[in-house]
């Protein structure tokens, strides 16, 4: 390797696919990769060895971690993977001397009640909310909600835990839901702040899309809009197929990227990658959500950009080193991803259609990240998708009919897990 040989510090709590998928995109460029995690007792994965144990929700202390470990090999950049080691990274930056987010800027994307508050003072169209503590009197918490509404945890992403309530009698049931999450040791092993609250938004009807986005010392390049074209309308929000360009007029498209731009000037964020979520109707745009990350999953793979066309993920590693090739444009076809849907929570036994799925015209790629006989998990106490089906030609509407006949072609066998405890919670439902 050339003596200029440049060091990545890769920041994830999963040391999963999309992990790897960045570390190997760094490695094409010939580019040194550490990784830091909160997650080596689950270190499974020969590939992510010597990575540096860090405790993400202390994350002053983890950054003083990696100084102590990196003082010598220091990173001449890094990429925080997920919502919960961007803390750390902003901490880390200072020390280094990186240019990053600020850590202030950075806490209030952590807390989905915070960010509601800075979108709040800044006037911007956002849901209106509050928050209640969840050992509140419920009778006094629900004179305060305005139906439909959504309660959601402060502190999880992926719509985990997110429900849509169109009267009392569900409100109840979703916060009994989302509690009995909450306290479940697979979250409480996170020690995330405001486990004991809920945030309760009003409900935000209209069209969803995604945007990825990438911050320049405060400049902001969107880098693609995605129409999310399956009815969003609860009760769970699991996410499904996602397709770019956006179908939605050149002004509404504006309209949405001036609603980020504010955005992310509220929150104070200045560089590196962006994953925000809005809403658009007859009242113009709604801010649901802007994350200092990457798209999670696979699914900066469903982004190549021309001429060279290098993948997101490969973007983003030159954007955080200063290498030339972060300013390529997205190619000119229309691209999309499915994020399978988990049916039922269960075992998954088996995968059937594989091949005819992949077969489907236009479609590029199918990847099951699942693991065969391991549990999986329906939304809303779930977080996890089963695979990822990609999608390329000329235009989005075909994208998404791909998209779709690949994944009836697919036939999934779950089986119900036993003994017949609730999979997240470990509770045993009462007999009906
Ligand atoms: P997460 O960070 O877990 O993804 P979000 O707050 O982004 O949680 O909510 C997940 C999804 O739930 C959103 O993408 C959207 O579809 C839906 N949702 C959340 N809040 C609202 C709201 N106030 N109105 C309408 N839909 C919402
Ligand atoms: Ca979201």
């Amino acid at each position: 390797m050339a003596e200029s040989s440049k060091r990545i510090l890769i920041l994830a709590s999963k040391l999963g696919y999309q992990t790897r998928s960045f570390a190997e995109a760094a490695r094409r460029l010939g580019v040194e990769v550490v990784f830091g995690t909160d997650r080596c007792h689950q270190l499974d994965d020969p590939w992510a060895d010597r990575a540096i144990p860090l405790h993400f929700e202390q994350p002053e202390q983890a950054a003083r971690d990696l100084l102590a470990r990196l003082a010598v090999d220091r990173p001449d950049a890094f990429l925080a993977l997920g919502d919960r080691p961007t803390v750390t990274a902003a901490f880390a930056a200072r020390s280094f001397g990186l240019t990053y987010n600020s850590p202030e800027s950075v806490l209030a994307c952590r807390s989905k009640l915070r960010q509601r508050e800075v979108f709040r003072d800044a006037g911007l169209s956002a849901p209106d909310f509050f928050s209640f503590a969840l050992d509140e009197p419920l009778g006094a918490v629900i004179s305060r909600v305005k139906f439909p509404c959504v309660v959601k945890p402060l502190s999880l992403a992926a719509s985990q835990g997110v429900i849509r309530a169109d009267n009392v009698a569900e409100f109840t049931a979703a916060v009994a839901r989302i509690s009995a999450l909450l306290e479940s040791p697979a979250v409480q092993v996170t020690r995330e702040p405001g486990l004991d609250r809920l945030l309760v938004e009003g409900y935000i009807p209209g069209r969803e899309v995604a945007v990825e986005g990438l911050l320049d010392r405060g400049r902001l390049r969107v880098l693609a809009i995605f129409d999310k074209p399956d009815p969003l309308e609860g009760p769970y929000f699991e996410e499904s197929i996602y397709v770019t360009p956006s179908r939605l007029s050149e002004k509404q498209q504006a309209s949405i990227v001036d609603c980020l731009g504010r955005s992310v000037r509220a929150l104070g964020l200045e560089h590196g990658p962006l994953h925000a979520e809005f809403r658009i109707n007859e009242a113009g745009p709604w801010v649901l959500e802007v994350q200092p990350r990457p798209i999670g999953g696979l699914c900066a793979r469903a982004l190549r950009f021309s001429p060279e066309k290098i993948y997101l993920e490969e973007l983003l590693v030159r954007h955080a080193l200063g290498l030339p090739g972060s300013d390529l444009s997205r190619e000119p076809e229309a691209s999309g991803v499915m994020m399978i849907p988990v049916p039922k929570s269960g075992v998954l036994e088996g995968v059937e259609g594989l091949e005819a799925a992949r077969a489907t015209p236009h479609v590029t790629d199918i990847q099951i990240t699942a693991r065969l006989h391991d549990p999986i998990v329906a939304w809303p106490e779930g977080s996890s998708y089963l695979g990822f089906i990609f999608a390329r030609t000329e235009q989005p509407e075909e994208v998404e009919t791909a998209l779709r006949a690949a994944h009836a072609r697919l036939h999934l066998q779950i089986t119900p897990r036993l003994p017949v405890s609730h999979p997240v919670t470990g509770k045993v439902p009462a007999a009906s």
